[in-house]
């Protein structure tokens, strides 16, 4: 079996490997220095580190298991991904300039059982969860890209809105989360880190309680069921009336912020009638929701749907807001290099798929 990343191992879990292992209980501080804060590309870099421990950790760990397939980058800085897995499976990061700094988009799921209806990571079913040492790998990599371009730049903030349930794969989320949040090391704020769920209502209680200060954006699209259930499957398992208390047991218990998405679709979910509708569902917990709407980005095989007008967007938006709802439309980034969640990896699996075709067809 190829060994794990090291990348994996939370702040405490490297200190109890490595006194398992018979190293003294500072050794974890300085590993840990030297991969976030230095950020080797080797573990023999590490020159204040004996021999013995860096053959230890050698023989046991690797520091990256993610090779960069593609990379493409956008006129508006956006810079987009395309990882190998060591097992050959594919994963997608994006890098976005945003005003407030740095930002990156990670995967936490190859494919996604979730299967909504308008996306294009649900078109493959999950193969697998990402470990927490692979999500950590897509931030050190994109933070290694900037460290190459030698600008001083860091990665700020982060969003798990690539391709994946994060709330299906929780345990290495919440290893993840621990690890780039850690003072010692990347320090990037809990604030400035956001979880986007399609709605697993019995997670969000779960993630209440862990009392984290992280951003929880909630993936909502319709304000009814009968809509909602139309557009994401999910929703038969956790329908609204679910959905909901469990948001309300959020807010209750961390006074934070919840973001909404709302992907506008043309004719389907983007009428005044749903615009009022959601501003009903949301009346109650006004002070504490932000409601995003996000234009849809065309997926070829979801070709039933299309992006709202801009009429019909500034109609929602305006009914959103004369009901007191906060909101904004989402800015958009990268639309010129396949963006969207899941776009990049699912046209490349076509690629490769229509080349070993092209191959067996020859050997044949
Ligand atoms: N699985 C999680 C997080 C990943 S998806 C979730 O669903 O929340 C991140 C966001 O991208 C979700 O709000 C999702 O609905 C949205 N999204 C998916 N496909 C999209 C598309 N084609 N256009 C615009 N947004 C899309
Ligand atoms: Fe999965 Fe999110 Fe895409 Fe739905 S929108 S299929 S939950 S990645």
């Amino acid at each position: 079996m190829s060994k794990p990343t090291i990348y994996g191992l939370t702040f405490d879990q490297l200190t109890d490997w490595l006194l398992d292992h018979g190293q003294k209980k500072f050794r974890a501080q300085q590993v840990w220095d030297w991969l976030y804060n230095k950020r080797i590309t080797a573990f023999a870099e590490m020159n204040n580190i004996n021999k013995d421990c860096i053959k230890l950790l050698e023989d046991h760990f690797v520091l990256h298991t993610l090779a960069e397939e593609i990379k493409q980058a956008s006129k508006d800085g956006t810079v987009k991904f395309l990882f190998k897995l060591q097992d050959g499976n594919l994963i997608e990061t994006v890098l976005m300039r945003q005003k407030y700094g740095l930002s990156v988009c990670v995967t936490t799921q190859v494919g996604c059982n979730i299967g909504c209806s308008f996306c294009a990571s649900g078109l493959l079913t999950k193969s697998r969860d990402l470990t927490a040492g692979e999500i950590v790998e897509q931030i050190m990599n994109v933070q290694l890209y900037l460290d190459e371009a030698g600008q001083g730049e860091r990665v700020s903030h982060i969003v798990v809105m690539g391709i994946g349930e994060p709330f299906d794969n929780f345990e290495n989320l919440v290893d993840f989360l621990t690890v780039v949040n850690s003072q010692r090391g990347l320090a990037i704020g809990a604030r400035h880190i956001t979880v986007s769920t399609s709605g697993l209502a019995q997670k969000i209680y779960e993630f209440a309680d862990l009392n984290l200060q992280v951003n929880l954006a909630v993936s909502l699209h319709a304000p009814n069921n009968e809509l909602r259930t139309r557009i994401m499957k999910i929703n038969r398992a956790f329908p609204l009336e679910k959905l909901m208390p469990a948001i309300d047991y959020y807010l209750e218990k961390t006074n934070r912020r919840i973001t909404f998405e709302y992907i506008l679709l043309k004719d389907v979910n983007d009428h005044k009638e749903e615009a009022l509708q959601l501003a009903k569902l949301l009346e109650n917990k006004r002070h504490l929701s932000y409601v995003n709407l996000i234009p849809y980005n065309p997926v070829d095989e979801h070709n039933q749907y299309q992006r709202s007008e801009k009429d019909n967007v500034s109609v929602f938006y305006d009914v959103l807001k004369k009901h007191g709802i906060q909101c904004g439309v989402r800015q958009e980034h990268g639309t010129d290099i396949d963006a969207a969640c899941g776009q990049l990896r699912s046209k490349q699996i076509k690629r490769e798929k229509r080349t070993s075709k092209k191959t067996e067809s020859q050997v044949g």
